[in-house]
């Protein structure tokens, strides 16, 4: 029987009941899962240390302080060693075994020592040369190795350079899925057609899927692997964007009612102040897109504070003078009350009905409400109505529904707005989102919809001071937060980590299989101590005895935490310790300091959505990043807080930094799923920009020229992306 990408596992050899049930548990049924379950990291063997090179490498070790009797260790290397004599072998006692031999390179001896594995006996013999791949320990002078990975090395076997390491689960090992994987490349290597066209391969100087199959799994060297990683980046970010485009296209195809005529001054007459120039600009976009008869998708980004109501405000007063309509959906009870309570008074008296209709209305108004909404006759009908997402329950219905607008202060996935265009059928689509996305990311993240920016902040903003310290700072910042309390106001303390455990996990994880080329990591900062939030607490109220320390993480209950925002917003607690769960909706206008524990562990937009919990009141305020980051990229991000206050500058500087994975991580890993793995695997932390907007761009280009992708040399890709995401574009456009 000839193997194909879709046999099962158990058709490939050395694949029975047992190892299929393993392999199953891992997401790997196929024979196309298996080659693309993809390497976690890399061991790069190729770099042979001497034994003087890794005593060297021991004596730096910094996580030891030197004392008498202490074993200093280095990472994982790869050795080049000879055995210099017959192994020692002892059982020590039932079931307990121990190997133990001398191996010698032209710098030195060192000692390997392998524990339960008596069958060793007849690999390890004097003269014969090993490579090994192991800890070294430093222990008294002496240089050991403790059941290191042993390959036997001749003259004219070629050893590989770069050898993967797999994410496992129970009953699989390296080897056993390293050969696996070898083998079912060989077997369906000619069968691997390639997905993306030729011109756009050629024309981004991409290496063929086979290739970059074969490499990922088996780097011929540091190139090669590179070449692969640059093609798979390019794929994820081509194939999103192309599936957005074509998104985008078909909804354009539909129509909607066209709203012909607007004056906008009674409303601006209203407001207190001007428009700012990105909120003209905005409003013109819309209006442009209301007028044009096909349905308006559009987005409107704007950081926190930037003034994206009064421009929803405008396109809700455009739809209301055309006849129509308007829904406003908040994310939460209290946001739609504001809501409401906003713009409620500024409509009514422009002669327009509105309602607020939330869970907590009760049901004799609610039925009332209802009624109005589905009125035909337009002196009873209500125009505007503010509510959360029960807006668009079934048991709502519009007599005229022609616009909704989402508030949302996070992100909106694709699947949630197609659903929304199904439930509002006809109607113009505006979403709000607080989250400054780069512009080249944009068209990845928010294709399928017109952009609008508020790249412009209202007058009069105050700016938070920013400053960035390390460790020797500390009594200085315990005094800050004394000061904050004696001026009247309060302090945040963000640390990254909840409890003590976390720290130990992530090591423990990372010891055994280390790997020099790990592509999914910052490591240089990995081995830096996490500030844990319930340790940290109880170090301030130890140093701020007078003073209320509050405690809020996400493993506490959610009427815990209810209560222990609570204590903080009413000035109970004069410091709240947290994780970052504060990220979401708080707003404690009389906080006047942030202080980031690890600022170095969070990305840089994410500092900038914790900044922004202060400076919400008269009061000056401040945040301050505690960091003994070492590397350059590190400090680097940290200057870029200090510098700027504008969260579409910081966005853009943290994908060139940190490549786009923190903007992908909540909104896009539910859309685009490549075979069960992450979606964005290999581009979240790709940092080349150009990449991307070429990626981006081809994406954009082609989908103009071939919307359907029923080109002969197009149909692949079509397939291909109907298949890798979630809610196919065919049944979205
Ligand atoms: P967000 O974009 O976060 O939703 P809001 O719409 O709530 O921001 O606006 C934040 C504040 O800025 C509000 O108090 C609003 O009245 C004010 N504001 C909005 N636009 C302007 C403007 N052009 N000039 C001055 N203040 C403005
Ligand atoms: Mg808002």
């Amino acid at each position: 029987m000839t193997i194909t990408v879709n046999s099962p596992v158990s058709a490939l050899r050395g694949v029975g009941p047992a190892k299929a049930a393993s392999l199953a548990s891992a997401g790997i049924v196929t024979v196309n899962d298996l080659i693309h379950h993809y390497p976690r990291a890399y061991q790069n063997r190729g770099d042979v240390k001497t034994i003087l090179e890794a005593a060297a490498l021991c004596n730096q070790d910094k996580t030891k302080t030197g004392g008498a009797g202490e074993k200093q260790s280095a990472p994982p290397c790869a050795f080049l060693l000879t055995v210099a004599a017959e192994p020692y072998y002892k059982m020590i006692r039932r079931g307990m075994s121990i190997l133990r031999f001398r191996a010698f390179d032209e710098t030195g001896v060192c000692e390997i020592t392998f524990f339960n594995q008596p069958y060793l006996r007849d690999v390890f013999h004097t003269g014969s040369t090993f490579r090994f791949w192991g800890r070294p320990v430093l222990d008294k002078g002496t240089l050991k190795l403790a059941s290191p990975i042993h390959e036997a090395w001749t003259e004219e076997a070629k050893l590989a350079p770069i050898v993967p390491v797999y994410p496992l689960c129970a009953g699989l090992t390296q080897k056993y899925l390293a050969t696996l994987i070898r083998e079912a490349l060989q077997a369906v290597a000619s069968q691997i057609t390639d997905h993306l066209p030729p011109e756009i391969l050629q024309g981004n100087h991409l290496c063929l899927l086979r290739y970059a199959l074969t490499n990922i799994h088996f780097p011929e060297d540091r190139e090669a692997l590179e070449s692969a990683r640059r093609r798979f980046a390019f794929d994820e970010l081509f194939c999103a964007a192309a599936a957005m485009a074509a998104i985008k296209i078909g909804k354009k195809r539909g129509s909607a009612p066209r709203f012909s005529r607007h004056v906008l001054a009674p409303l601006l007459d209203q407001l207190p102040y001007c428009l700012t120039s990105a909120q003209e600009r905005s409003v013109r976009e819309i209006a442009a897109d209301l007028a044009s008869g096909s349905p308006m998708c559009r987005i409107l980004c704007g950081d926190v504070g930037s003034g994206k109501t009064a421009v929803a405000a405008c396109a809700a007063y455009i739809a209301l003078q055309n006849g129509y309509q308007c829904a406003f959906m908040a994310p939460t009870e209290i946001l739609a009350q504001q809501h409401y309570s906003e713009l409620s008074p500024l409509f009514e008296s422009l002669g327009y009905r509105s309602a607020l209709l939330t869970g907590s209305i009760p049901a004799t108004k609610k039925r009332k409400i209802h009624a109005a909404l589905a009125s035909e006759n337009k002196a009873e009908r209500i125009d505007l109505v503010i509510g959360t997402h029960a807006l668009l329950s079934d048991t709502v219905s519009f007599s005229a529904l022609g616009l909704v607008i989402t508030d949302e202060q996070h992100r909106f996935g694709v699947n949630q707005r197609a659903l929304l265009r199904e439930k509002a059928e006809q109607a113009h689509m505006l979403v709000m989102s607080a989250t400054p996305i780069p512009r080249t990311l944009s068209l990845v993240l928010f294709g399928d919809l017109d952009i609008s920016r508020l790249d412009e902040m209202p007058p009069g903003r105050q700016k938070v001071s920013t400053f960035a310290v390390d460790e020797s700072y500390r009594d200085r910042l315990t005094g800050f937060i004394r000061k904050q309390k004696e001026e009247g106001h309060q302090t945040y303390v963000v640390c990254p980590a909840i409890e003590e455990k976390q720290k130990a996990k992530k090591t423990a994880e990372d010891t055994e299989e280390l790997a020099d080329i790990d592509f999914f990591a910052d490591t240089a900062e990995e081995s830096l101590p996490l500030k844990s939030a319930t340790e940290h607490a109880a170090f301030l109220q130890s140093v701020l005895p007078d003073l209320a320390v509050g405690l809020v993480h996400g493993k506490m209950k959610a009427a815990e935490k209810e209560q222990a925002m609570d204590a903080f917003y009413k000035g109970e607690t004069d410091v709240l310790v947290c994780t970052t769960v504060i990220e979401v909706g708080v707003n404690v206008p009389q906080a006047t300091l942030m202080i980031i524990e690890n600022a170095e562990r969070f990305g840089l937009s994410q500092l900038h959505q914790l900044r922004g919990r202060v400076g919400r009141g008269k009061a000056k305020s401040y945040c301050v990043l505690v960091s003994n980051a070492i590397t350059e990229a590190s400090r680097q991000r940290l200057a870029v807080m200090c510098r700027t206050n504008d969260g579409f500058q910081i966005a853009e500087e943290d994908l060139l930094l940190r490549g786009p994975g923190d903007f992908f991580a909540s909104e896009a890993e539910g859309t685009f799923r490549q075979h069960g793995g992450p979606a964005f695997l290999f581009s979240a932390g790709w940092n080349d920009t150009d990449l991307i907007s070429d990626a981006v761009q081809s994406a954009g280009r082609l989908i103009a020229r071939d919307p359907d992708l029923s080109l002969p040399e197009n149909r692949l890709l079509g397939t291909y992306i109907s298949d890798t995401i979630r809610h196919s574009f065919h049944t979205i456009s």
